[in-house]
């Protein structure tokens, strides 16, 4: 079963998470000063992250998957990537699979996709390809020689893969904080002008950064960002769904500002729900900016659906819905249109209309 076919029985039928980010290690090349996961990055060495037959287990106990995110540190930094989404596609039925990367190890990123794309042709692969930053920049922001080198290497390497390999898809993903507002749209336009086949991705910056002066951010600019990018910026139709996908995006940008602007809950949160987070030492959280644990998987049998079932996860997910918890992160309200019939109705509505005025024009 693939497709739309597994979108309906997922987003209906499965008990299972529809959205699972999976943390495959704390371990990172680079040092970014927006990064929210930096205190667990210093601590990489002491955290024991889940071991290849503890992920087999979990995956063995999911039936099906819908959305896997792979996230770190540097997922590429694992050994075992490889054999983890292997894991995740023939036990968990995963179906979408998405990994950002610095983009500085090229090497490790091709012998991992050359083992993966042949063997998964029916799962779709989306490389998040960070590009905050433009040459000497981003070197400096990752605090890595010659890595804007290494980085566009790793686009060239993928975008001949790509060639071979049609179920791999790249993005350009743009944090954006108080380092590179000023000089956005120069980051857009050279993804646009230099790395064909990505769609540029802006997302705000998010939880407790390395350095919190990332988060000096106008709302305004940041809907000016937003507006110019949905009228002036061509979408990519690179991948499976992705005129969904285009379309979702600009309605996740709208309810970021419409939640900052209001400070107040746009869309229902599906979290620890629908969406669950799982971080390299096993910790379970309904998602990456709540500080409220569920529990770790060793201690439920490697089970995701024991630890979301105790009373104390179903307080949390009470908690979520009674106090209209809202925040930007774009992961969790791709999630939430899914979920919410108001926005998923739009959402179809939209797709009818774009499809009608291809078949008119
Ligand atoms: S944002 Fe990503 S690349 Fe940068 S330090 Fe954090 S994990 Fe590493
Ligand atoms: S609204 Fe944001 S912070 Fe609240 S539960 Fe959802 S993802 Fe987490």
């Amino acid at each position: 079963m693939g497709g739309f076919t597994q979108v309906i029985r997922n987003r209906f039928f499965s008990k299972d998470p529809f959205f699972l980010i999976f943390y495959v290690t704390a371990r990172c090349n680079a040092r970014c000063n927006f990064c929210y996961y930096w205190d667990n990055i210093v601590e990489w060495r002491s955290r024991k992250h889940l071991e290849v037959d503890e992920i087999e287990k979990i995956t063995r106990k999911i039936q099906s998957l819908q959305q896997l995110t792979i996230s770190g540190g540097e997922p590429f930094l694992r050994e075992e990537l490889a054999e983890i989404c292997s894991m995740f596609i023939k036990n968990s039925n995963a179906q979408f699979v998405t990994i950002p990367t610095n983009g500085v190890l090229t090497k490790k990123i091709k012998s991992t996709l050359e083992k993966v794309l042949p063997a998964h042709p029916d799962v779709n692969f989306r490389i998040g390809l960070s590009t905050p930053e433009i040459g000497e920049k981003l070197d400096d922001l990752y605090g890595v020689k010659n890595a804007f080198e290494q980085h566009q290497e790793s686009y060239r390497m993928m975008t001949s893969l790509r060639k071979k390999f049609p179920n791999l898809s790249m993005d350009a993903g743009i944090v954006y904080s108080s380092y590179n507002a000023d000089h956005i749209l120069d980051i857009v336009n050279y993804v646009l002008e230099n790395m064909e086949g990505c769609n540029p991705i802006i997302s705000a910056v998010r939880g407790k950064p390395r350095l919190a002066e990332s988060k000096d951010i106008s709302i305004d600019d940041l809907e000016r960002t937003y507006s110019y990018v949905k009228k002036n910026v061509p979408k990519i139709n690179n991948r499976a769904f992705a005129n969904t996908m285009n379309l979702m995006r600009d309605m996740v940008h709208e309810i970021t500002v419409k939640t900052m602007q209001g400070n107040q809950m746009v869309i229902p949160c599906k979290a620890g729900e629908k969406l669950l987070v799982v971080y390299d030492n096993g910790d379970i959280y309904p998602c990456e900016l709540l500080e409220k644990p569920m529990g770790n998987i060793r201690d439920f049998d490697y089970d995701l659906n024991r630890v979301a079932k105790t009373q104390a996860s179903q307080e949390i997910v009470k908690e979520i819905v009674d106090t209209k918890c809202h925040c930007t992160w774009e992961c969790a309200n791709n999630n939430n249109i899914v979920f919410s019939n108001k926005y998923s109705l739009s959402l179809a509505s939209k797709l009818l209309k774009r499809q009608f005025h291809e078949l008119v024009n």
